[in-house]
């Protein structure tokens, strides 16, 4: 795939990662990609990614995959609390909540699905890690959002989506959807602080045909019970 270089003033040296475990998603939530890229490369915006793809599935190179570029802001995932340093970000151009939100063109995902699996294959990025930046930051951040094909894209070998299991095979979860959500890597403190916006997060990526119509109680259990449940099976089998 041809990539084309627009380097961005934007990054520092990774702080205690010497490589990335992690991949973050994004939309730019801008109304153009030119706007985006201008944007993530313009030294006064102290903002970056090491990717952008536009809505034609062009692929723009930002920032050098060994460096800190600045995409996640203040977050947290799984323990960490500087996703920057832990990962390699990427932008998808789409307008947003604020501007229109529209489906992800399949071109772009072509290029999200060619470009992740390098990613994945060459840092050995583990499924778990691979997240929107609303799952590390879901006080503040609502992308890429449930249109993005999460499960297609598991589909792909990148990132995960447990199968659903009818609600007669799933016992009621006695734990607390708290911890099941902190058990997934969601963060405590976000959680203590709004359980219903990590709620969100959680549907966005993982109960995007609820999201709309707003998941019940139970259909949010269920699907948190079998997402940490495979996250705990798989990390203890790694
Ligand atoms: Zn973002």
């Amino acid at each position: 795939m041809k990539m084309e270089w627009v380097a961005s003033p934007n990054f520092n040296d990774r702080i205690k990662f010497d490589k990335p475990t992690m991949i973050v998603m994004h939309y730019t939530g801008m109304k153009t990609a030119e706007e985006a890229i201008h944007r993530l490369a313009d030294p006064t915006s102290k903002v970056s990614a090491h990717y952008v793809i536009a809505e034609s599935g062009s692929l723009f190179h930002l920032v050098e995959e060994n460096m800190r570029a600045w995409h996640a802001g203040k977050s947290y995932w799984r323990g960490c609390h500087d996703v920057n340093s832990a990962s390699i970000g990427i932008e998808i151009c789409n307008p947003g909540h604020e501007f229109g939100y529209v489906d992800f063109s399949p071109q772009q995902m072509e290029t999200v699905i060619w470009l992740s699996k390098k990613i994945i294959a060459q840092y050995e990025i583990q499924p778990w890690n691979i997240v929107g930046h609303s799952d590390v930051a879901p006080l503040r951040k609502f992308d890429p959002g449930e249109r993005f094909g999460w499960e297609d894209l598991a589909h792909q070998g990148i990132g995960f989506w447990p199968a659903r299991t009818s609600p007669k095979n799933i016992k009621a979860s006695s734990e607390n959807l708290s911890e099941l959500l902190e058990k997934i890597g969601y963060d405590p403190a976000a959680i203590q602080q709004k359980q219903q916006a990590v709620i969100n997060a959680f549907c966005r990526r993982f109960l995007p045909e609820h999201f709309v119509n707003f998941a019940s109680d139970v259909d949010v259990r269920m699907r948190a019970q079998l997402v940490a449940d495979w996250i705990i099976k798989a990390t203890t089998h790694s």
